[in-house]
């Protein structure tokens, strides 16, 4: 399919309104709109399943052509798990020319996935939105440390862009938008929701600050069921669960057990690092643990020079033969 059209991510508030970026967003799109042929704006709103009618309203106002409603009621709020999936999934269902998404918490997650998985550019922190030569997407940004300003011509399609809160204004206009109403895998939703949402409620309340062992996940256990092994192994072991704050982000632990500089610092008598590369922010969260075992596929990962122990491996791999032969070794411990 021709790609075709402008897909703004409508985030919403905690409340359920929506966030000002997006609707400094369709008004920008009205402009760009008129100046490539044939073009609509879809606003694609991810939420829990409430009354839409006054977003679909309100956002017709600023000009949306089109507003996707990806609801489910056991969405209550927003996770770095499913929304990014569930926006790429829009992305690929409609195929739209630009991408445009506010560079907020969530904007930014939301874009470097999709761009990822749709294998085109993205150009962050826009000041600037043009269509140039051929009709495609003149980005303006800064650069060299805010000194310069560059121009930017993605010959990739979709062309994604990320714009600050209160960048452009925002604008209304007479217009009704169409409603499209969309549920996109809702089982896989339900499984990741209750399932990270369970082990999360079970394992937090275990303080990592004066927990004797802690193991924490990274990024690297941000995918498939990592984390689900890390709180298998930690219930075996009565551990705390702790991770680097690219764990916080991704929402597979609560802000109380990120470990390091903006995170809390921890001295357990046994410290297990699962898919942690060891950068200085995190390192400086674990100085002062008793013995340090680091679990990571890359060799030369920063984190083995802290380790006692290291392991180089898939974590899939080491946390699974862990937990599986955890109770023999501990019972022959306990014979000896
Ligand atoms: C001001 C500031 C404050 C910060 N505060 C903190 C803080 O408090 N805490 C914190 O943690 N970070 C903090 N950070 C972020 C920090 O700089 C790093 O970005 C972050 O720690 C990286 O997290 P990570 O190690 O989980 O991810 P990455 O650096 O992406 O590392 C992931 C690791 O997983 C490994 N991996 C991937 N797949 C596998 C696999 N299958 N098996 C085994 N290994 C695998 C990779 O080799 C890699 O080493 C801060 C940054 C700034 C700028």
């Amino acid at each position: 399919m021709e790609p075709n059209g402008i897909l703004i991510y409508g985030e919403l508030n905690k409340d359920c309104s929506i966030r000002p970026v997006v609707k400094q967003l369709v008004t920008k799109a009205r402009e760009l709109k008129t100046k490539i042929w044939n073009q609509r704006i879809m606003v694609c709103v991810i939420g829990p399943r409430i009354n839409y009618d006054n977003i679909i309203k309100e956002l017709s106002s600023y000009g949306a052509d089109d507003v996707v409603i990806v609801c489910d009621n056991r969405i209550t709020e927003y996770n770095h798990n499913y929304y990014p999936e569930m926006f790429t999934k829009i992305a690929k269902k409609y195929p739209p020319r630009i991408i445009l998404i506010g560079a907020t918490l969530q904007g930014k997650a939301i874009a470097s996935y999709t761009a990822t998985k749709l294998d085109t550019g993205l150009t962050a922190d826009c000041t600037n939105l043009d269509i140039g030569e051929n009709c495609l997407l003149l980005s303006t940004r800064p650069t060299f440390g805010g000194q310069l300003t560059a121009d930017i011509l993605c010959r990739t399609y979709p062309q994604m862009a990320t714009v600050q809160e209160n960048v452009f204004k925002e604008e209304t206009v007479e217009h009704v938008a169409n409603a499209i109403f969309d549920w996109i895998n809702p089982e896989e939703t339900e499984n990741k929701i209750t399932l990270i949402k369970k082990m999360i409620k079970e394992h937090s309340a275990k303080n990592i600050a004066t927990a004797d062992i802690v193991i924490a996940g990274g990024a690297g256990a941000c995918k498939d069921n990592g984390f689900a092994l890390i709180y298998q192994l930690a219930q075996k072991m009565k551990a705390a669960v702790g991770g680097s704050r690219e764990a916080l982000e991704k929402g597979y632990i609560l802000k109380s057990q990120q470990i390091g500089q903006t995170g809390k610092a921890i001295a357990p008598k046994l410290y297990i690092a699962v898919g942690i590369s060891g950068a200085n922010q995190h390192i400086s969260g674990i100085k002062n643990s008793g013995k340090i075992i680091a679990i990571n596929n890359d060799k030369d990962a920063p984190i083995f020079k802290y380790a006692d122990i290291g392991i180089v491996g898939d974590l899939f791999e080491v946390l699974q033969e862990l937990t599986d032969k955890y109770d023999t070794v501990k019972a022959e411990g306990n014979n000896e």
